[in-house]
């Protein structure tokens, strides 16, 4: 694929991430507490998480280590971290929910598989084939792009590492209702599952400081930033006693 119709991909990517997002936030994304049987025919929850994400690592991590170019040292770093995060999602994670019985719909799996498939192939064609020595020599490593971006990437990190790890541990093993959460920044959002990956993909996109990277970290935002709105009314809707300062997603914001 040559260069500019690389992005000239990558620019349509973002224009449907934005043109979609007054769609998805009429639109409550039915899995999870939200899950519909309305949308066909469902999939086994933690069958369906294992699939949707498995995408965003084998995809990334082919065209990373097949790629043409010269990955230069500093695409390694790049590589890492997303590889470390996306073996804990789609691994390590769908292991530890809490999810017994439940189920999502197919629909939402495949549209996951597309997202996840589009995201893995721009970053990992981007890196292990465009990238070059040039745009990221070692002293980029000190540069405030990538000191700054990874700081915040590691802040992301571990807020959502933090929050599922509270969320998961609401249910007793065999259970599957809801409680409020009380710890960590649930005191200040409803979702700071979300925000931390918001957070950590935005700490990516500066740190690379390149266009898939932030076609990534604004799909994050379309696809977290409806959920956490929605999860939040939903808290609202079915705790009466629910803290009446707790924001959805930003702390102290929105
Ligand atoms: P949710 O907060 O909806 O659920 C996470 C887990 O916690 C589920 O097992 C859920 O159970 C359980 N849970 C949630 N709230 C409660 C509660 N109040 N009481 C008891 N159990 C609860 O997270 P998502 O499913 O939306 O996302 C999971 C992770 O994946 C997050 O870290 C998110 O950031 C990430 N993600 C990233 C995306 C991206 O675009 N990069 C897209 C989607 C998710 P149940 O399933 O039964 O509701």
């Amino acid at each position: 694929m040559d260069v500019s119709t690389f992005y000239l991909l990558v620019y349509a990517w973002i224009a449907i991430a934005i043109l979609i997002f007054p769609i998805v936030i009429r639109i409550v994304a039915p899995y999870g507490r939200h899950t519909n049987k309305k949308w066909g025919a469902m999939v086994d929850n933690r069958v369906g998480w294992i699939l949707m994400e498995l995408p965003a690592l084998l995809v990334f991590m082919g065209f990373y280590l097949w790629g043409a170019g010269p990955r230069p040292a500093v695409t390694w770093i790049f590589f890492s971290l997303w590889v470390f995060h996306y073996v804990n999602r789609t691994l390590v994670f769908p292991f530890r929910l809490r999810t017994k019985g439940k189920k999502m719909p197919l629909a939402i799996m495949f549209m996951a598989i597309g997202f996840n498939f589009v995201n893995g192939f721009i970053n990992g064609y981007y890196f292990g084939t465009l990238a070059t020595e040039v745009q990221y020599p070692l002293t980029y490593l000190m540069d405030i792009r990538f000191l700054s971006g990874i700081l915040i990437l590691f802040f992301g990190m571990f807020i959502n590492w933090q929050s599922d790890n509270i969320l998961i541990h609401l249910r007793k093993p065999g259970e599957t209702g809801y409680v409020i959460p009380q710890k960590g920044f649930f005191r200040f959002v409803s979702c700071p599952n979300h925000f931390g990956e918001i957070l950590e993909w935005s700490g990516f996109a500066i740190l690379t400081w390149c266009l898939p990277a932030l076609a990534f970290a604004i799909w994050t935002l379309v696809n977290l930033l409806p959920r956490a709105l929605h999860h939040h009314k939903w808290y609202k809707d079915t705790f009466p006693n629910y803290p009446v300062d707790r924001k959805a997603i930003f702390p102290f914001i929105l």
